[in-house]
C-alpha cells in the first residue's frame, strides 16, 4: 500500500480485516458530509432504470435525475450531492480486460443549478482530494477544454498547479458528453476539467520508455479519477450551443477508482468494494483473471437489476 493517506488511521473492510486505511464505505460518507457541510442537499441515488426519461435504458451518471433542473425547471435546492448507482453498457468491450472498467459502479458527485459554478467547483474538488483525503498535490495532474481560459486560470493561478501539469485537450476529451458540440448528443452540455492521478513512472516504461507521458495518454499510467463539467448549453438538433438559463455544475468522481487511488492498488478489483467477491467468483467459477473480472462486473449488474425486480 502507498502511503497516500496521512491521517494514520486504521478501519475495517465489509470482512472485518484491518488492512485498510480507508474504507469505500468511509470515503462515500465522507464526501456526502463534505458537500453537506458547503450548503448541498444529499439527494438518495436514483432507479437503475429511468422512470421519467424515454431516453435512457440505464442510469449512467450521476447528473441523469436532474435534467430538468439543469434546463432551469423544477428547483426545489440549488445544491445538491450524491452517490448514484450507475450502469453503463458503452464500455463493454473493455470490462474484464482493464483495471478499471465495470458495467455496474458508483459515481460521486456535486451540482449546481444556476447557483456556484467553476472557481467553487474546482476550489472543493481540490480541499476535498488534498485536504479531506490527504491525496498528495504532486500526484494530481489536469486537464481543461482548448479554450476554457477561466477554468485554466483557476487551477493555475489560484491553487498553483504548475503549468507542466496542465494540460489543454479537446472536444472529445473535454466536453461532456464527449464531442458533443459536433455529435450530440442534444441537451445540456458544456466544457469540463478532469483531474488525474499519476501512479509514477513505471506504469509507462513498457509502454513507450523515452516518450513524454502526460493524461492524454492511455498507457495506465494517469487515471482520471474527478471530471468537473460546466454545463453551460443546451445543444439543439442543428448543432447549435444556446446558453442556458444559469450556469451549472455536474461533477462525477467513480467511487471504484478513487478508493484504489486511496488503498494504494492499481485495480479497482484488488479494493474493500471488490476484492473478496472477486475471488469468490475466481474460485467458484474457476475462470482466468480477465473472465473472473468480467463474470464479476456482470454478475454485479444483474444483482442491482434483479432488486429492482426488472
Ligand atoms: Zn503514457
Amino acid at each position: 500500500m502507498g502511503i497516500l493517506f496521512g491521517k494514520n488511521k486504521k478501519c475495517f473492510n465489509f470482512f472485518g480485516e484491518e488492512n485498510l486505511v480507508i474504507s469505500a464505505h468511509e470515503i462515500r460518507k465522507k464526501y456526502l458530509e463534505f458537500f453537506q457541510k458547503k450548503g448541498h442537499t444529499i439527494a438518495s441515488s436514483d432507479s437503475l432504470v429511468p422512470i421519467d426519461d424515454p431516453t435512457l435504458l440505464f442510469t449512467g451518471a450521476g447528473m441523469n435525475q436532474f435534467k430538468e433542473q439543469f434546463m432551469g425547471k423544477n428547483i426545489s435546492y440549488s445544491r445538491a450531492t450524491s452517490s448514484q448507482k450507475c450502469l453503463r453498457t458503452g464500455d463493454i468491450e473493455n470490462v474484464g480486460k482493464t483495471p478499471r472498467h465495470h458495467t455496474f459502479f458508483e459515481m460521486l458527485g456535486n451540482f449546481s443549478f444556476g447557483d456556484y459554478f467553476k472557481r467553487e467547483a474546482i476550489n472543493w474538488a481540490w480541499e476535498f482530494l488534498t485536504k479531506e483525503m490527504g491525496i498528495s498535490a504532486e500526484r494530481l495532474w489536469i486537464s481543461v477544454y482548448k479554450d476554457d481560459d477561466e477554468a485554466y486560470s483557476i487551477w493555475n493561478k489560484e491553487i498553483k498547479i504548475p503549468a507542466g501539469r496542465i494540460v489543454r485537450l479537446d472536444a472529445d476529451n473535454n466536453f461532456w458528453p464527449a464531442d458533443a458540440p459536433l455529435k450530440g448528443p442534444n441537451g445540456p452540455c458544456g466544457p469540463c476539467s478532469e483531474i488525474f492521478y499519476d501512479w509514477g513512472e513505471k506504469y509507462s516504461r513498457a509502454k513507450h520508455s523515452s516518450n513524454p507521458c502526460d493524461p492524454s495518454c492511455d498507457c495506465g499510467r494517469f487515471v482520471e479519477v474527478w471530471n468537473l463539467v460546466f454545463t453551460s448549453f443546451d445543444r439543439k438538433s442543428d448543432g447549435t450551443l444556446v446558453p442556458l438559463p444559469s450556469k451549472n455544475i455536474d461533477t462525477g468522481m467513480g467511487l471504484e477508482r478513487i478508493t484504489a487511488v486511496l488503498q494504494g492498488v492499481y485495480s479497482n478489483f484488488e479494493t474493500d468494494l471488490f476484492v473478496s467477491l472477486v475471488n469468490s467468483v475466481k474460485a467458484n467459477l474457476g475462470l482466468a483473471k480477465s473472465l473472473h473480472q468480467y463474470a464479476f462486473s456482470f454478475l454485479s449488474s444483474l444483482f442491482f437489476l434483479v432488486r429492482r425486480e426488472i
